[in-house]
């Protein structure tokens, strides 16, 4: 009998997770290395949006002349910490260069291509486990005012030609579904066929007891060192050693560390988010609402009302701003009436490149070793979709998609 193929997967967040289970599937033998417990970074505490919709990208060009007032205001979307930025400029001249329309097309045509698909996959991965109470289907709501509008018709337009369905509401139309919510808003728009977790970890969990009740492997490890015996990976923590047939490497922010070993240059930058809890009044609204002029939203959770959002550039060290809190607390309570103290304050980092799409693929120079990683603000969406194209691209199987633009060679 053929000896199974061994298959190395550092992160356990849900690209990780997902990345392994659909390895699984395809019959190889997986080991899952976390220095943490699964699904204790970014994918713990995330808005917990399925949000095949969002395929409108961030590099866009109404973004570059909103970004000065932005950084001005202490109430808006977007915050710096100086003493990083110019460790980040090299990010921000390629960022400003993917503004361009014709990039911003790019990625909103690619990015589609993967939402598209992410239910359906993460269906896949569901039929196996009970996630009663756990995901929601009630759609998803954006609401706005007036003076956000160029940007709202942008978004609006560009979903509309490339087929996304939405369904555009009016003030009243969102206080008859969201009736707590202050009348600050203008208009909105809601996702219906959108999901919402109302416990991403606990999901992330379930997904991760599948695959090891299957004879999947975790260790938990922190890896430090990655070489190759002839052209097999091998990676190192502390004390061990460990070789495979294949590596994929789903460390979200953290995977920088690894491509620079393996010699690319790859411009993998973190944008910090933040949440807080409300506990006990996540009542107060039926479904995720984002305040899409503040870049914040609202979730209904198991932990209560999760606040969650915000854009910090600021790397991966600096510690967690008390005044992106207070912006998110202040945010809630022009949305909400009646919150009390806030519980829980959460610094997660988004992966982000700089023209926003992902990297899914190989790596340039090593043929076993393969990345899933820089999913930006859309990572837990398309946990299951990159995973499913990783195994059947590691299986050399054709997926009948165009993965080019995911490819990290961009950047070479
Ligand atoms: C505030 C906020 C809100 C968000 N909301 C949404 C949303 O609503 N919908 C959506 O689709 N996405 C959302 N995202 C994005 C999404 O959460 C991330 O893109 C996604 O979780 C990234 O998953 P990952 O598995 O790549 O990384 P992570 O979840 O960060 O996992 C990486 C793992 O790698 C491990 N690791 C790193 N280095 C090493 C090492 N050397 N050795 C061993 N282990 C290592 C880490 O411990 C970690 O567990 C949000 C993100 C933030 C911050």
């Amino acid at each position: 009998m053929q000896k199974k193929k061994k298959i190395g997967i550092i992160g356990a967040g849900i690209q990780g997770v997902c990345n392994a289970l659909f390895l699984q599937r395809k019959g190889y033998e997986v080991t899952i290395f976390d220095k943490r417990e699964p699904g204790s970074s970014a994918s713990y505490g995330n808005a917990g949006h399925f949000s095949p919709y969002a395929s409108v990208p961030l590099n866009r060009p109404d973004v570059l002349s909103d970004v000065p007032s932005m950084l001005l205001s202490t109430r808006g979307p977007l915050a710096l910490k100086w003493n990083y930025v110019y460790k980040m400029l090299p990010w921000f001249y390629s960022f400003v260069k993917n503004c361009r329309e014709n990039k911003m097309m790019h990625t909103a045509k690619y990015m589609h291509q993967i939402l598209d698909l992410s239910l359906p996959a993460f269906d896949e991965l569901f039929e196996e486990i009970n996630l009663d109470g756990l995901i929601e289907h009630k759609g998803i709501m954006y609401v706005w005012t007036n003076k956000s509008l160029k940007s709202r018709d942008l978004e609006i337009n560009l979903r509309n030609n490339l087929g996304v369905k939405q369904r555009l509401l009016s003030p009243k139309e969102i206080h008859d579904l969201e009736p707590n919510l202050k009348p600050f808003y203008d208009g909105g728009v809601i996702y219906d066929y959108a999901r919402h977790a109302r416990n991403p970890k606990k999901i992330l969990i379930k997904l991760f007891e599948n695959f090891t009740s299957k004879g999947g492997k975790f260790l938990k490890l922190n890896i430090e060192k990655l070489d190759f015996d002839e052209e097999k990976p091998v990676i190192r923590s502390e004390t061990q050693r460990f070789i495979f047939d294949k590596l994929v490497i789903a460390c979200g922010a953290f995977s920088k560390k690894f491509t620079d070993k393996l010699h690319e240059n790859i411009p993998l930058e973190t944008e910090r988010g933040y949440h807080v809890h409300f506990k006990g009044y996540e009542n107060l609204i039926s479904r995720p609402i984002v305040y899409a002029d503040k870049g914040f939203g609202m979730t209904p959770m198991e932990q209560g009302l999760r606040v969650v959002g915000t854009v910090e550039f600021g790397g991966l060290e600096n510690p967690l701003s008390k005044s992106r809190i207070s912006n998110l607390v202040l945010n809630a309570r022009e949305m909400l009436d009646g919150l009390p103290e806030h519980n829980d304050e959460w610094l997660g980092f988004r992966p982000t490149l700089p023209d926003f799409l992902p990297i899914i693929g190989p790596s340039k120079n090593f043929k076993n070793v393969f990345y899933s990683f820089g999913h930006h603000h859309l990572g837990w969406t398309l946990g299951a979709i990159s995973g499913k194209i990783i195994s059947s691209m590691i299986s050399d199987e054709n997926t009948n998609l165009d993965l080019e633009p995911y490819s990290s060679l961009r950047f070479s």
